[in-house]
């Protein structure tokens, strides 16, 4: 595995959040995957916003609190290392929780957005897209956007909704790649799951991280089995000169 990705020229890592388990942010389908009594899956969607705004502000302010305490493991530093020195590297990510960024990862692309970023419901024209506030706590619940007063939402992609077109044409791209890496990822999400196959398809070499089997394990090239946080500085101490 090792001399495979030193001999790749273009390395492409899909990561998940099994990723930044070992930081202490919870996973979806993981054991602490319920708030409250809801299920993730359940309120990161724009219906459960449209019903209840409150409550899954209540929920995104949690998890802000939560991740606001972590700090980026051996996993995220190795890709970022990786991110600084490989030629041919891109990261994709699935997570929401800024722990890549706060790394140091460089040509990273965010599917899913961020936990850090607000965005106005009413499409404000005036604001940018999306704006950055780390504030934790946030001063009002729910937060309405600085320009119109109209709700602010977080700027993350929930289930049922669309990726960036820019963002995702992006990730497709480095699809054309000669290993990719999908760690920590349940491999469930589409259309982010959908790189995996793509990659395959176009000649990589895939290759899974992941403590239990993902539901691409089946058609991977390699699995390696263990938490990212120690396969990845492994992997990285064999590629070392
Ligand atoms: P998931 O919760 O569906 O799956 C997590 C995966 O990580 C599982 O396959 C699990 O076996 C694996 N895992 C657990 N501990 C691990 C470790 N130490 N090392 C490597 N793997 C480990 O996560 P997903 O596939 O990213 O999909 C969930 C969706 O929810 C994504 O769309 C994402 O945007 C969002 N989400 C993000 C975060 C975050 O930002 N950290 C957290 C939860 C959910
Ligand atoms: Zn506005």
């Amino acid at each position: 595995m090792a001399r495979r990705l030193a001999a790749a020229q273009r390395v492409t890592v899909v990561t998940g959040a099994g990723v930044s388990a070992a930081s202490g942010v919870p996973t979806f389908r993981g054991a602490g995957g319920l708030w409250r009594e809801h299920r993730a899956e359940e309120l990161a969607t724009p219906e459960a916003f449209r019903r209840n705004p409150c409550l899954v502000w209540e929920f995104y302010a949690w998890r802000r609190e939560r991740v606001a305490g972590c700090r980026p493991n051996p996993a995220h530093e190795v890709l970022a290392r990786w991110s600084r020195r490989l030629p041919g590297f891109t990261l994709v990510t699935q997570n929401v929780d800024g722990l890549h960024e706060a790394a140091g990862t460089r040509e990273l692309l965010r599917l899913h957005g961020s936990l850090w970023q607000l965005r106005c419901t009413a499409g404000c024209p005036a604001s940018p897209a999306a704006w950055e506030d780390r504030r934790v706590p946030l001063p009002e619940l729910p937060p309405s956007c600085p320009h119109c007063g109209a709700l602010a939402r977080p700027a993350v992609v929930w289930f049922g909704e669309p990726l960036d077109p820019a963002v995702l044409a992006a990730a497709v791209r480095a699809t054309a790649c000669d290993v990719l890496l999908a760690a920590g990822t349940s491999a469930v999400v589409w259309p982010a799951a959908s790189l995996i196959p793509e990659a395959a398809r176009r000649g990589a070499f895939t290759v899974e991280l992941n403590p239990e089997p993902s539901a691409m394990a089946g058609a991977m090239d390699a699995v390696l089995a263990g938490p990212a946080e120690e396969l990845l500085p492994e992997l990285d101490r064999r590629l070392a000169p």
